[in-house]
């Protein structure tokens, strides 16, 4: 039976489970990429299909492939239209030809390309030193490592490298691995006494790339480290480079000191959360890979909700886009407002902080911050005090001694107290429950 084949007896399959409506949604957009003995790989249109199709209908789909074709596969999602440069990698043979000199724990992302990259104040220094590795490894630039916080680019750039050098270059091997991936094939490879098969593997590549390094730092990964030790090193020495992410500076990780002092051997560089500015380019961007134009105000709006993890803002894209090409609305301010509602309310409830309850509650009772955090003990002030460290408690979580601390450094024991009262007092006294109720509103707005 041929891949299409197969397919299609699954759509058949499925379409006789669920809706209709469902369906047409969520099944007719797919695509057989591609198939072999272990895996079928499916093409759907964008993230959020794939997230939501893995979510809601994988379990739904192995089974259906499972009874049509008598097997199990696996099944391997890719994103189709947000990867036009990968479509362009068209030829089976050229294809293979790539295949056969990237080595990875995860298929490296099409989509990760310099191309697709957009470069800001923030990100410019390591965009340029990635750059510069990938069109020419360096002795000076070996390793190369790249930190900065979570969805600001680090996989993007590291993969993009990747990509580079796969695209430039005849026969270069090129590997990328997770950390955590390096890991469990090392443990693999030792529980298969196959630890020549392993070295030999890694050192036979022209390019390293390993992927958050952080990740060996958190307890009982010493084995893990010194396998990389001996690999690094070897590595470097037969001028190979090697390119590493990780989420902190080399110093602030925790590792072993040989180690980390191979990583501060080469160019540190870090990347910054995103501006206001390249975070509407990068908006602009994805939605411009999806065949969409994002209005001046929609952009503004959605960079504004105060995340700087890009990944997120490219959650609210997708989701975004899905409503939109499901329901057929059009794209407008109102719709998007409408389509994050949830999320944006979830996010103020999440950003009180102590500062903010201090605020409003000097502001409600017609104090001063000061008197909130002094130790006078006049009744005007003392009971607008142990409510806003009651709020403090309950809207940040934050601790006892962290509270005492913000409130002009009381003991912790101080702060226990002021909570259990407030708590009872709202038990019994309605008119008290009310007060604290319209500031948490205040708070929450
Ligand atoms: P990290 O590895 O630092 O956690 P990723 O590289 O996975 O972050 O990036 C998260 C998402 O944000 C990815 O989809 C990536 O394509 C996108 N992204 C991050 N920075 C940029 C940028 N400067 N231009 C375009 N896309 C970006
Ligand atoms: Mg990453």
């Amino acid at each position: 039976m041929s891949t299409t084949d197969i397919w299609k007896k699954c759509l058949e399959s499925v379409k006789g489970q669920i809706p209709s409506q469902h369906f047409n949604t969520w099944f007719k957009p797919i695509k057989v990429a591609g198939i072999n003995e272990t895996s079928l790989e499916l093409e759907v249109p964008n993230r959020f299909f794939l997230e939501w199709l893995r979510d809601h209908y994988l379990l739904l789909i192995q089974e259906a492939v499972a009874k049509v074709s008598q097997r199990e596969y696996s099944i391997v999602w890719r994103i189709g239209k947000m990867a036009p440069r990968a479509a362009a990698l068209t030829s089976h043979a050229q294809t293979a030809a790539v295949a056969e000199r990237v080595l990875t724990n995860t298929s490296l992302n099409p989509y990760y390309t310099f191309e697709n990259f957009v470069v800001g104040k923030d990100n410019q220094l390591a965009h340029a030193a990635c750059i510069a590795v990938a069109n020419q490894f360096s002795n000076k630039y070996n390793p190369l490592f790249v930190y900065g916080g979570v969805g600001l680019g680090k996989t993007h750039l590291l993969q993009a490298i990747g990509h580079r050098v796969l695209q430039k270059t005849v026969s270069t091997k090129v590997c990328y691995y997770t950390s955590e991936g390096f890991m469990n094939e090392f443990i693999g490879a030792m529980q298969r006494s196959k630890m020549d098969d392993f070295r030999n593997k890694f050192r036979r590549t022209d390019l390293l790339l390993i992927d958050d390094v952080q990740f060996w730092a958190i307890g009982g990964k010493e084995r893990t480290q010194e396998e990389f030790f001996h690999t690094f090193n070897a590595l470097y020495e037969a001028h190979k480079q090697i390119v590493i992410t990780c989420d902190k500076y080399p110093r602030d990780l925790g590792l072993e000191e040989r180690l980390r002092s191979r990583f501060e051997m080469g160019l540190i560089v870090d990347i910054q959360p995103p501006d206001m500015e390249t975070k509407m380019a990068i908006l602009q961007k994805k939605a411009a890979l999806e065949s969409i134009t994002l209005s001046e105000d929609i952009t503004l709006f959605l960079a504004s909700l105060g995340s700087s993890n890009i990944r997120e803002l490219e959650g609210y894209l997708a989701r975004i886009i899905a409503v939109s090409s499901l329901s057929g609305k059009e794209i407008t301010l109102h719709m998007v407002k409408d389509t994050l509602k949830n999320i944006i309310q979830d996010k103020t409830v999440k950003t009180i902080t102590i500062d903010n309850i201090q605020k409003v509650v000097s502001s409600y009772f017609n104090i001063n911050i000061s008197d909130l955090k002094s130790k006078r003990r006049l009744q005007n002030l003392v009971m607008p005090r142990q409510i806003a460290m009651y709020l403090a408690r309950e809207c940040c979580k934050s601790s006892f001694p962290e509270i005492g601390t913000v409130f002009g450094n009381k003991d912790h024991s101080t702060v226990i107290h002021a909570v259990n009262k407030v708590k009872r007092m709202m038990e019994k006294d309605q008119e008290q429950r009310m007060v604290v109720r319209s500031i948490k509103e205040i708070l929450n707005k």
